[in-house]
């Protein structure tokens, strides 16, 4: 159940005061990737909040979001594409930049990962501002796909993502 996930999730982050750099709390969910009974629980746990039927595809967040998307392709039979940091994509990609607290990132996608129409179920660990998700869900329309459902296993509800992606609906494991 979800209160159940939920607890599970909390469980198996810890806490690393001052990540990457000081005033972060960097929440890190190793120990739950390692667990490999509560992983499976979790990925579980996502795919029955969202149907198995209700997607045809899985784009994961460069790096923990691979380890999440690959996971829930496995369980549904689904493919998995990566959404990458700029300048790792070997062929032509669409990209989406977005302002960080100092600077910018991009991200990229290849032009041709989803089919037309494919229902994409979009993952990563962590919300924070929502400004990853912001471009990720826009890359993943610009190439083509539908975006079903936004999930992360940890929403940290200050920082306000879930009003920046308004009204895109997101769903989160654990709110803190
Ligand atoms: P944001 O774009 O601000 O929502 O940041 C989300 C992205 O940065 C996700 O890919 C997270 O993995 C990572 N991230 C941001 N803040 C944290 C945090 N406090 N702990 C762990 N990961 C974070």
């Amino acid at each position: 159940s979800g209160p159940q996930v939920a607890r599970l999730v909390a469980s198996r982050v810890l806490d690393v005061p001052d990540f990457p750099k000081p005033g972060v709390v960097f929440k890190d969910l190793m120990p739950l990737f390692a667990d490999g009974a509560v992983f499976r629980e979790v990925i579980d746990g996502i795919v029955a909040y969202h149907g198995r039927e209700s997607f045809d595809a899985v784009a994961g967040i460069e790096a923990r979001g691979f380890v999440i998307a690959a996971a829930i392709a496995y369980a549904t039979g689904v493919g998995v594409v990566p959404v990458r940091k700029a300048g790792k994509l070997p062929r032509a990609t669409h990209s989406a930049s977005y302002a960080l607290e100092y600077g910018e990132a991009t991200l990229e996608v290849h032009q041709d990962a989803f089919t037309a129409g494919h229902r994409v179920l979009v993952v990563d660990d962590v919300l924070a501002t929502g400004g990853t998700a912001e471009a990720t869900l826009d890359l993943v329309e610009r190439a083509g796909g539908t975006v079903s459902g936004f999930t992360v296993l940890m929403e940290l509800a200050f920082l306000k993502g879930r009003e920046r992606l308004a009204p895109r609906p997101v769903h989160a494991l654990l709110t803190v």
